[in-house]
């Protein structure tokens, strides 16, 4: 069986209600979400803290059942062809899960076992050399730094060579040496075999640099997917704080397209997009409006207001 389909992952109506434990309510993580992943992509899935991200990942892994909908891996049906579609997908996960009295080698050759690997087909050596462990090969993970231990996690999600790589929140805490090493690799694994990526990150720079593009989730469903570069256009709010001498003017005349709030502290916060207002454009209608300024800030959009800018949009 051949997939028929240009997309790494179809997501359909995908439904998980956590059963609530120990008298905790029932949860119900995602609402019917839809989503495909083009192959060969560089795909972030971004989206607040328990927006359900983790939930999307697992499942698509295999590590959480779901309630309802359909999940197509490399064109397979997870239900239909869980060996196919659970050998065409990797994931290094959020949790750091190692056992320590496995050496990274000795981990790997048991992923390798698990997932079926022959012998004749393993590149144990070759993963640890991608993943700058080589010279660590035969060290006790409970020796390892946490850094070691990431790329441990990553090594051991590429040993039976999957089509999709899956990355959940790879550089969460991790230092900048580290995070780089990792986007190297990532994106060599995509340009020189083709492995489609998915990531998700609590960075909008991050996912700014690294992928083609984004689906942004929230409260379990699909708030915007786009290319990243129309997504970014979108997300080029920015707003201005003028706190003023005295009280502002009641009626404060702005460009169009921008946003007047009034703080609880008497200062006046302009929302604009830098692409179509510049900042001289807004201090001028601040003096034309009799806006005697004491003080300026500006404060840049992140992934938080980016939220709140589209779920409030629809
Ligand atoms: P994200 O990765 O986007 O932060 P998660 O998928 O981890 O979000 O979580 C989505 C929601 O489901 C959150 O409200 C979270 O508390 C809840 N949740 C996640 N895992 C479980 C679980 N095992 N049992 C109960 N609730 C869970
Ligand atoms: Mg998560």
């Amino acid at each position: 069986m051949s997939p028929t389909t240009s997309n790494a992952i179809e997501i359909e109506g995908l439904r998980k209600v956590y059963a609530g434990e120990g008298g905790a309510p029932e949860k119900e993580a995602l609402k019917g979400l839809d989503l495909d992943i083009p192959q060969g992509s560089i795909f972030g899935l971004l989206g607040p803290n328990g927006a359900g991200k983790s939930t999307t990942i697992n499942i698509m892994a295999g590590l959480v059942r779901k309630t309802a909908g359909k999940v197509r891996i490399w064109g397979f049906d997870q239900d239909r062809n869980p060996r196919q579609s659970r050998a065409a997908i990797g994931v290094m996960p959020q949790e750091l899960n190692l056992d320590p009295f496995f050496t990274p080698a000795g981990a790997l050759e048991v992923q390798a076992g698990l997932y079926g690997v022959p012998k004749r087909d393993r590149t144990t050596a070759e993963i640890l050399d991608l993943v700058g462990l080589a010279d660590k090969a035969d060290a006790y993970a409970r020796t390892l730094s946490g850094g070691m231990r990431r790329r441990l996690l990553l090594a051991k999600a590429l040993v039976h060579h999957p089509r999709i790589l899956v990355l959940d929140e790879p550089t969460a805490g991790v230092d900048i040496e580290l995070r780089q090493m990792l986007w190297r690799n990532v994106r060599r694994l995509n340009e020189e075999r083709g492995t489609t990526i998915i990531l998700t990150t609590h960075y909008l720079e991050e996912a700014q640099e690294m992928c083609d593009e984004i689906a942004i989730i929230g409260d379990g469903a699909l708030i915007a997917r786009d290319r990243t570069e129309n997504l970014l256009a979108r997300l080029d709010g920015k707003t201005m704080v003028i706190v003023p001498e005295g009280e502002a003017p009641a009626d404060v005349t702005v460009p169009e397209g921008v946003e007047v709030a009034r703080r609880a502290d008497g200062s006046l916060a302009l929302t604009y997009s830098r692409a179509k207002v510049s900042a001289e454009a807004l201090l001028d209608a601040m003096h034309r409006a009799g806006v005697a300024i004491r003080d300026v800030r500006t404060e840049e959009a992140d992934l938080e207001d980016v939220f709140v800018a589209l779920t409030h949009k629809d």
